[in-house]
């Protein structure tokens, strides 16, 4: 894949995670609010929620962590080089992952 493609894509699919993780801030404020007023069973469910919320959370840090990382091969010119043996990462693992930073056999299958 082209860098200039690759980068494309990865700031796209980082805009799309920074605008979830605000919607998902603002979601999670109501729950924090009415703990007080709501039952016991209905006070699990939130905290369930938040915990859900929170892996949620941890997920979306974890990729964006991925594409920053991609972000700085691009801009290194090392985009696209599998990271562990150093040879180039195939077109379609990249299209289906432009993060990816290994190349299918040491991704292990
Ligand atoms: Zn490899």
């Amino acid at each position: 894949m082209k860098p200039d493609r690759a980068r494309e894509r990865l700031e796209q699919r980082r805009a799309e995670l920074t605008a979830l993780a605000d919607s998902a801030a603002e979601g999670r404020r109501p729950v924090e609010l009415d703990q007080s007023r709501v039952g016991r069973l209905s006070r699990m469910d939130a905290l369930q929620g938040q915990a859900m919320a929170l892996e949620t959370e941890r997920r979306r840090a974890n990729e964006l962590r991925r594409i920053d990382a991609a972000l700085r091969r691009v801009a290194d010119g090392e985009y696209g080089y599998c990271l562990t043996c150093g040879e180039t990462i195939g077109d379609k693992r990249l299209e289906l992952d432009p993060a990816t930073p290994t190349c299918v056999d040491c991704a292990g299958g």
